[in-house]
């Protein structure tokens, strides 16, 4: 299989030849077409698959899909498309690094992560302006859900990576409490190591 049967964007193909990827890795195969039929999918696949890109260009493809439509009003805070939910803040910078490689050639293309463990200065900031991907780790995000800082209404991609480990560091709440800040009719993609 190559990358051109995904029908993947343009821009998103131009990315991958710059990567030097020739091929997608098992999981991006099976991963990605029901993704992109927007499909909520619980995916088996541990670290080195390739899972990061089987996650991150639906998530791309949403973001494209949806540039096309007007730009909120100027001063709204719209909030992200999509949202990717990780147990740590590595993990979450390492997700953070993909959607900016993947996302290289998509126009005014926002990710933004928010974490544990630094300062909330930046991380209002950003969550005021437009963005388009936010990536987070539970705890953090859930302080500024509760603090009104954080707008989760127009989220339409729900990612959970290595959720079996989000699971074991007693998350399920925070994953209880940020999935009802989102809307009902989103996609929900679950990827974890175990089941
Ligand atoms: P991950 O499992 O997402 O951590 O990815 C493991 C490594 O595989 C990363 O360094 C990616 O850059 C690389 N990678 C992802 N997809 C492909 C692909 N289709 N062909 C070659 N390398 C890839």
């Amino acid at each position: 299989m190559s990358f051109e049967t995904l029908n993947l964007h343009e821009s998103l193909t131009r990315a991958l030849t710059t990567a030097g990827y020739t091929a997608p890795t098992e999981v991006q195969q099976r991963a990605i077409p029901p993704a992109l039929a927007g499909q909520d999918l619980m995916v088996s696949s541990s670290t080195g698959s390739g899972k990061t890109a089987s996650i991150m260009l639906p998530a791309l493809m949403r973001v494209l899909a949806s540039s096309s439509q007007p730009r909120p009003p100027r001063g709204t805070v719209a909030g992200p498309r999509v949202l990717v939910l990780t147990p740590t803040r590595e993990l979450a910078m390492q997700v953070a690094k993909a959607a900016m490689d993947y996302g290289r050639f998509v126009p005014h293309l926002s990710v933004c992560t928010v974490v544990g463990g630094v300062p909330y200065g930046l991380q209002l900031k950003q969550l005021r302006g437009p963005l388009d991907i936010l990536i987070a780790t539970p705890g953090r995000l859930i302080d500024h859900l509760e603090s009104g800082k954080a707008q989760l209404g127009n989220v339409e991609m729900l990612v959970l990576d290595e959720a079996d480990r989000m699971l074991d560091m007693g998350f399920i709440d925070p994953i209880h409490h940020i999935a009802k800040a989102t809307p009902k009719a989103r996609q929900t993609v679950m990827y974890s190591a175990t089941f």
